[in-house]
């Protein structure tokens, strides 16, 4: 299997050949501008030193300061970072938002880590990055197993160094620091909209809809909720301990007083449990929302999968051979840099309100992001259908072209 670096080249590359655009701009927004890696020692609470590995990779900055998450994972690596950290530019300049994109990782095992020790770990983490992050520079976010509550701590240490607060160096933070209303439900909320316009298209009634979507975190609980709002039926979840499925519609506020308790869907006995829980994506369901982690539907599986609307919640969640199956069945895929964009976009407005020192309301955050999610949805459909592309190769191209044209328009330094 092409590792995440290799599809992330690949997805440009598709693209890349059909604009007109010189060698010299392909060829340098296509590479990573800095890839950073970085070994730290970590005192454990028992007294021992630890030492971890961590990255951050700046994909490109044309447009606007580099943007993306940090993810703590055992399974992180360099390649993994470079292939979101291009992702983050493409997503960014595909919802049109002045940022560039980035990522970054440390090799942990959070659910191994005390509350104090992740303190220590990500307290050094982001002193090894302190000087080439910043609210003009490149502002990290959460990313899987990370939070508001690491945010905090990556603000508090970047504002201790620099002996001023500055909130904006960061996004995704708790309300009462600096964090934006919205933030939380943003990647959601924002699969929920793109998935209504797809909807709209399709002239397919929301309400006769059932929707299986696979994680339940972040993302995917509130995207499961959102679309629940919606009047979709959610049949089928997972997380990394199992999946559930129900054909008659899953009882999410049940679920969420499970996982309450539980902290994971092993044990829910109120569905049927799929086994193994990677069957669920092949579950009966109109609409699948992959919202856990990359390469989960692959050649194998996806002549097996029902929904005739996949919307990526995740990153790189459908691998090359995948897409093309698909593409091929006639399932409409609405790909990760559009759909999973919500996210960044509210981290955006959140910036921006740090930035004026202001704090704005929900209503005008959620309604601001519908209108900015609609606008690209409706600018990538268009592209799709003019050139006769799939939507993941019309949203490359708009991304693209965008990050071409300012790369054009600031020339080489010197
Ligand atoms: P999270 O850690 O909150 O949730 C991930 C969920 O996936 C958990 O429920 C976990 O148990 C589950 N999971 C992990 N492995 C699984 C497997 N093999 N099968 C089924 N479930 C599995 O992370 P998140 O923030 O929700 O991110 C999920 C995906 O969305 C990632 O690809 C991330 O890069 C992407 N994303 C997140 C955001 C954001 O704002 N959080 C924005 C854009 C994209």
């Amino acid at each position: 299997m092409k590792s995440s670096y290799e599809i992330a080249q690949a997805q440009f590359d598709k693209a890349a050949q059909k604009l007109h655009i010189p060698d010299w701009i392909r060829d340098s927004i296509r590479e990573p501008e800095r890839n950073l890696s970085v070994d730290f020692p970590v005192r454990m609470d028992n007294g021992e030193v630890k030492l971890f590995k961590g990255y951050r990779v700046q994909h490109n900055n044309t447009r606007g300061p580099y943007k993306g998450g940090i993810r703590f994972s055992p399974k992180v690596g360099l390649d993994e970072v470079r292939a979101l950290a291009s992702w983050m530019t493409w997503k960014t300049a595909v919802v049109d938002i002045p940022f560039g994109g980035a990522k970054g990782g440390v090799i942990c095992d959070p659910s191994k880590l005390s509350k104090t020790e992740l303190e220590r770990l990500t307290r050094r983490f982001t002193y090894e990055l302190s000087s080439i992050i910043g609210p003009d520079m490149d502002i990290p976010a959460p990313d899987v197993n990370t939070n508001a509550q690491v945010m905090a701590w990556m603000v508090d240490t970047y504002s201790m160094g620099n002996h001023k607060v500055d909130f904006a160096v960061v996004t995704g933070k708790p309300l009462f620091l600096g964090g934006s209303q919205g933030r939380e439900e943003a990647t959601g909320r924002g699969v929920t909209i793109v998935t209504m316009e797809a909807l709209k298209e399709l002239k397919l009634e929301p309400k006769k809809m059932s929707a299986v979507v696979q994680g339940y975190g972040n993302v995917g609980s509130f995207a499961s909720k959102t679309l629940a709002e919606e009047g979709v039926k959610v049949v089928g979840i997972s997380d990394a301990t199992a999946a559930i499925y129900d054909a008659k519609g899953l009882d999410l506020n049940d679920i969420d007083k499970y996982l309450k308790k539980n902290k994971v869907l092993f044990g829910y006995s109120k569905a049927q449990t799929i086994e193994p829980k990677e069957k669920l994506l092949e579950q009966p369901c109109d609409i699948l929302v992959p919202a856990a982690i990359e390469n989960q539907i692959t050649k194998e599986n996806a002549p097996n999968i029902k929904a005739k609307l996949i919307v990526e919640g995740a990153n790189g969640p459908t691998t090359p051979e995948a897409d093309e199956i698909l593409n091929q069945k006639g399932v409409l895929i609405i790909p990760d840099i559009l759909a999973n964009a919500g996210g960044v976009t509210v981290s955006y407005y959140e910036w921006v309100q740090n930035l004026q020192r202001e704090q704005w309301e929900y209503d005008c955050i959620i309604a601001k992001l519908k209108k900015k999610l609609v606008k690209a949805y409706g600018e990538v459909s268009q592209m799709s259908r003019v050139e006769k592309v799939d939507m993941r190769t019309a949203a490359y191209m708009i991304a693209i072209r965008r990050v071409a044209d300012a790369t054009e328009a600031r020339g080489i330094f010197p």
